[in-house]
């Protein structure tokens, strides 16, 4: 079921261009050789944000999680276990504040429905009735700027 899910949920989130990540990656890699303390000073940032988001909108959609991890994803905003554990990108800092409360509010939803249904997108769309503008947003701010730590800045 697990596997299934992140199956879906991986393809959902790779909807930016498969093409160039290679090479992203391998950039990726070499900035944290090189600025590792940067990397881990970002983590913490992007943690006390994300928890503060999550302390806001978990009880809104009445869900309680296990444990939170900040990672250095080539590929998703975030991804939520069956065991409810939720992952989120670092690069959750560069957003802007509604896009990151819609990555924390869909990871959120999926606690209640770990899919992307019809019923999934119905709990994300009766907290956040603008989910949609958020989420092409996003999808265009990812096409942008690949998700790898020296993005160029946004204009
Ligand atoms: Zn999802």
């Amino acid at each position: 079921m697990f596997r299934v899910f992140k199956k879906i949920h991986k393809k959902w989130h790779t909807s930016i261009s498969q093409v160039p990540l290679r090479r992203v990656h391998r950039k990726r890699v070499g900035a944290f050789r090189h600025n590792r303390a940067r990397y881990d000073s970002d983590k913490e940032i992007a943690r006390i944000r994300v928890h503060e988001l999550l302390t806001q909108w978990g009880p809104v959609i009445g869900v309680r999680w296990k444990r939170v991890s900040i990672k250095a994803h080539r590929s998703r905003w975030g991804s939520c276990s069956a065991a409810g554990n939720l992952n989120f990108n670092f690069r959750i800092i560069d957003l802007s504040a509604p896009l990151a409360e819609y990555v924390v509010v869909h990871e959120l939803c999926h606690l209640r429905h770990l899919d992307h249904s019809s019923a999934f997108w119905a709990a994300v769309a009766q907290v956040m009735p603008d989910y949609n503008t958020r989420r092409a947003a996003l999808s265009r701010w990812t096409r942008l700027h690949a998700l790898h730590p020296n993005p160029p800045p946004v204009a």
